[in-house]
């Protein structure tokens, strides 16, 4: 028998290597690098994240008091969670949800803002 038989008979045999995603979800890590947050009523939109961010992923508009993340260009390096100087940035125990499309999540301050 070939080498090339013998891996196929043994890959027949066997339980597959990958998971039925997303029938089957696989557990995350504890230290799972996931989506970023914002706790925006703390924000001070001072621009530092941005600065940081290296994909050029965040966007804030400080008139605005708006706040926004292109989801599809992070790559969730937590450059801008260790920088912001208000501590209201978080990386989740979750990635991003998938979408087939540019995804940008904005984050407006309510008027009654906790600074
Ligand atoms: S660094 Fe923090 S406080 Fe400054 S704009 Fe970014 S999220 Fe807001
Ligand atoms: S985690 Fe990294 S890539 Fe994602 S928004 Fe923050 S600085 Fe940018």
């Amino acid at each position: 028998m070939s080498h090339i038989s013998k891996i196929i008979l043994k890959s027949l045999f066997s339980k597959p290597s990958t998971a039925m995603y997303p029938i089957k979800k696989r557990e995350y890590y504890p230290n799972t690098r996931g989506a970023i947050e914002n706790d925006i009523k703390s924000c001070i939109f001072c621009g530092i994240c941005v600065k940081k961010c290296p994909t050029k992923g965040l966007e804030v508009l400080r008139d605005q008091k708006q706040w926004s993340i292109d989801r599809c260009r992070c790559i969730s390096c937590g450059a801008c969670v260790t920088a912001c100087p208000k501590k209201c940035l978080t990386m989740e125990n979750t990635y991003s949800a998938p979408s087939t499309e540019k995804k940008v999540d904005r984050y407006i301050q309510p008027e009654d803002k906790v600074q």
